[in-house]
């Protein structure tokens, strides 16, 4: 039996006939560039995520650039993040001109530790950038209580986390919702993901939205006038409506997801390290990352897997401030001691929402003729 990480070719054609009638329709009226349907799955996907704006972008990449420039970050400031991460997020702090810092990661949900926040904080520092990883929730309630004290600007990578949310004062709030800026990435294999490439930018704050918007298309503030240096990084007509039809199943989609965590979790709770969801956390599980107790382990576990015909991947094998092209940032390894022993425990089961309950017992069935406690 072969199982993939996603199934993309399942997931389209389930819904086929409403998918192909929206491309056909954009194709009929030819406005492939900022059509009606960018501005009305912009619309639709503020409303869902219950704030005032958002705005389509090329990828989450410039999602995350645009609102790091829109929020302020020039040449030389420091930007804390986690290290577990991929490496988009740093890869934008960077191009914004900023420099990223490195805080080490909680190792029951894997992402950034509140706790190892306040002491990376010099007189530079001027955002957090909390990644919501693998569709879990960061800590936003100690994130945004920091981010008051030292009045820094808080920007939300939510890429693997759309649909997820959060409860904070006794109110559910999604992903991306809770900071300055929340930076959606469209790619196919995201919870939403569309037929190439897209993001998306909201907030609540009417002037990043104008400066992002702007930014978007060439810094562009009335035809062929500009004020800024900008990028051309629109969202697609085409994947917007394509989105906007996604966009409806999504909470169908993150409930089968949940169903599927569950189940790994019954069959796979007392032999792996399995997520465990708060109760002030809802998972969207992007991913279903399991943990080992050595690198060994994993390793053995995942040569099984892809031998059975199972894909299965490591996200992330080896944490940014180890990476090669950030030498320069001068971390050593021992620096970040979680970080550094979750990118030789984890292991990223397959997890779509079609995935059936034939195809789980087999995934579970290779990994227990490894490891059996
Ligand atoms: C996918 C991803 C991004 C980048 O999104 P693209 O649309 O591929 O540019 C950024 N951050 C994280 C955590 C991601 O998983």
């Amino acid at each position: 039996m072969k199982v993939q990480m996603v199934d993309l070719k399942a997931s389209y054609i389930n819904i086929k006939n409403e998918i192909d009638s929206a491309i056909q329709n954009v194709l009929n009226k030819t406005n492939y560039i900022l059509g009606e349907e960018v501005n009305k799955f912009e619309t639709g996907f503020a409303k869902y995520c219950g704030v005032k704006y958002a705005l389509g972008v090329a990828n989450g990449t410039d999602a995350l650039r645009i609102s790091l420039i829109s929020c302020g970050i020039k040449e030389g400031d420091e930007v804390i993040t986690t290290p577990f991460t991929f490496v988009a997020t740093t890869e934008a702090i960077i191009q914004s001109g900023g420099v990223p810092v490195f805080a080490d990661i909680n190792p029951a949900t894997y992402t950034i530790n509140p706790e190892e926040i306040e002491g990376k904080i010099t007189k530079k520092t001027k955002a957090i950038l909390p990644v919501h990883l693998y569709g879990h929730s960061c800590d936003m309630e100690r994130i945004l209580a920091i981010s008051r004290k030292y009045k820094l600007k808080i920007i939300e990578d939510c890429a693997q986390s759309f649909s997820a949310s959060y409860k904070i004062n006794g109110k559910w709030k999604k992903t991306g919702s809770m900071g300055d800026v929340g930076c959606f990435s469209f790619y196919p294999a995201k919870n939403l993901g569309c037929f190439g490439d897209g993001g998306m930018i909201i907030t609540d704050n009417k002037r990043i939205y104008e400066n992002a918007k702007m930014l978007r298309d060439h810094g562009q503030y009335d035809k062929y006038l500009y004020k800024e240096n900008g990028f051309n990084s629109r969202l697609d007509t085409i994947q917007a409506a394509i989105l906007s039809v996604k966009l409806k199943y999504i909470d169908k989609w993150t409930n089968i997801r949940n169903k599927i965590a569950n189940n790994y979790k019954k069959l796979l709770g007392n032999i792996v390290i399995v997520p465990e969801v708060p109760g002030n956390c809802k998972h969207s599980f992007n991913y279903y990352t399991i943990c080992f107790q050595n690198k060994m382990e994993r390793d053995k576990t995942q040569k099984n897997l892809l031998s059975n015909g199972i894909s299965c991947q490591v996200y992330y094998p080896q944490s940014l401030h180890l990476q090669k092209v950030y030498r320069n940032l001068g971390y050593e390894i021992g620096s970040l001691p979680v970080s550094e022993k979750m990118q030789n425990s984890v292991l990223s089961l397959p997890m779509y929402p079609e995935l059936d309950d034939d195809k789980i017992d087999y995934v579970v069935s290779k990994i227990k003729e490894i490891i059996w406690r």
